[in-house]
């Protein structure tokens, strides 16, 4: 990449850190009007959480807030301007959501809950959700939930069009470059990393599981984000899989979903972990393979593949966009939890909003969301 040939002093309007899909969504909206870098530390952007998620789009899943990101997402992951991608972002998939027989009232309360963002998820009877998805132990459905309109993400082809398209508009991006340490003075930010030294009046804390470690760096304090490990792992498919939708259970102790040609489950884990390049557990491997033997007809002869990565998740749940209300120039772009692919482009326009205009864009405030609510402020 050209950005390896690096001067090694630098001035630029807005620093990021981390090419995440955080990242590079935020340089692709801020691009068009202001000067970007992007430093990360792997010599691949998308080597930590955005190159382990499962790859779905729902308006169902997460707080209000979330699903509002969601919902605001969609328009642009749906229709990309032209040249983004080769191919749609977003592709049919559907989720299932079953339950015990117990469950029926509370799922009742969240159909009418999801309606606001999903107006599509209606309630199947057991008998319409196990013809849908055949394996399904039908002692295990006692209730059920369609949210037709929920997508597979190309999470590849997403991050690759946000951070070809910054490319396009200017930005360098410089990988193999951990930021070290961040001081600022006379108004200016300096970033020292081993690829060079660069500067610029405002930082983006786009850094993932390492968010928390990066404010520190630069003297803050941190919001007290957790990363949470989940795991992944890929079986040969059943026959005729490819047209089911993602099953997932209404506590969600488990999921499972077709992916090219195979299958993904998951535990649903969320065990508390240091930020690290995460690596699946043996324990969690077998939980996955227990829970989806006992929900479907199937067993499990061979794991094809494994992996695990981390969900980052602030105090309350909700993802975090603003300035730091103690720090001048420190935007955290950060919390982005087990949403954070199908979130990017509100949020990486809501970054680009807040540090250009001071403000949301209209349209994503019409979906009810406030700077307010994502702002770091409510942590300090
Ligand atoms: C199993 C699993 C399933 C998931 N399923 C979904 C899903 O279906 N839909 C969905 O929307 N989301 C899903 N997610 C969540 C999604 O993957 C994350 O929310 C998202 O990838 C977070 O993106 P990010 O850019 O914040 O973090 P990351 O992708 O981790 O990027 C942060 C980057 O910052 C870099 N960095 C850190 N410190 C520094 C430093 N000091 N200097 C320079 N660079 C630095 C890191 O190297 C990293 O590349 C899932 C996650 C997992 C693990």
């Amino acid at each position: 990449m050209q950005e390896s040939a690096l001067a090694i002093h630098s001035t630029f309007d807005i620093a990021v850190i981390g090419a995440g899909i955080a990242g590079a969504a935020a340089a692709y909206f801020l691009g068009a009007r202001a000067r970007v870098l992007v430093l990360e530390q792997e010599s691949q952007p998308g080597y930590h959480s955005t190159g382990r998620s499962a790859a779905l789009f729902t308006e169902t899943y997460g707080l209000a807030s979330t699903r509002a990101l969601t919902a605001a997402s969609r328009s642009f992951l749906a229709s990309p301007p032209a040249g983004f991608a080769e191919h749609p972002i977003l592709t049919p998939r559907g989720v299932l959501l079953i339950g015990q027989e117990a469950d029926r009232r509370a799922m009742a309360a969240q159909i009418d809950a999801f309606r606001s963002y999903a107006p599509g998820v209606r309630r199947l009877e057991p008998s319409e959700a196990l013809a849908m998805v055949p394996i399904l132990n039908a002692a295990r459905v006692g209730c059920a939930m369609l949210e037709p309109d929920a997508k597979d993400i190309d999470t590849h082809a997403l991050h690759s069009g946000y951070l070809r398209g910054s490319r396009a508009q200017g930005a360098t991006i410089v990988l193999d470059a951990e930021v070290e340490s961040i001081a600022r003075s006379a108004g200016v930010w300096r970033l020292t990393s081993r690829a060079g030294t660069f500067e610029a009046p405002i930082v983006v804390d786009a850094a993932g599981a390492w968010a928390d470690a990066v404010a520190q760096r630069a003297g803050l304090a941190v919001l007290g984000l957790v990363p949470k490990r989940r795991t992944a792992v890929i079986i040969d498919a059943a026959a005729n899989a490819a047209a089911w939708p993602m099953v997932m259970d209404l506590q969600e102790t488990f999921y499972f979903k077709p992916d090219a040609g195979r299958l993904l489950l998951s535990p649903a884990d969320e065990t508390p972990s240091p930020p690290v390049d995460a690596q699946p557990e043996e324990l969690d491997i077998a939980l996955a393979v227990e829970r989806f033997e006992q929900s479907t007809s199937l067993s499990v002869a061979r794991i094809v593949s494994k992996w695990a990565g981390l969900r980052v998740f602030a105090p309350d749940k909700a993802l975090v966009a603003g300035f730091d209300p103690c720090t001048d120039g420190f935007f955290w772009l950060a919390g982005q939890g087990g949403y954070g692919i199908q979130t990017s482009a509100a949020m990486g326009r809501i970054a680009a909003g807040l540090i250009l205009d001071g403000a949301l864009p209209a349209d994503i405030a019409s979906f009810g969301i406030s700077a307010a609510e994502l702002s770091p402020g409510r942590f300090r």
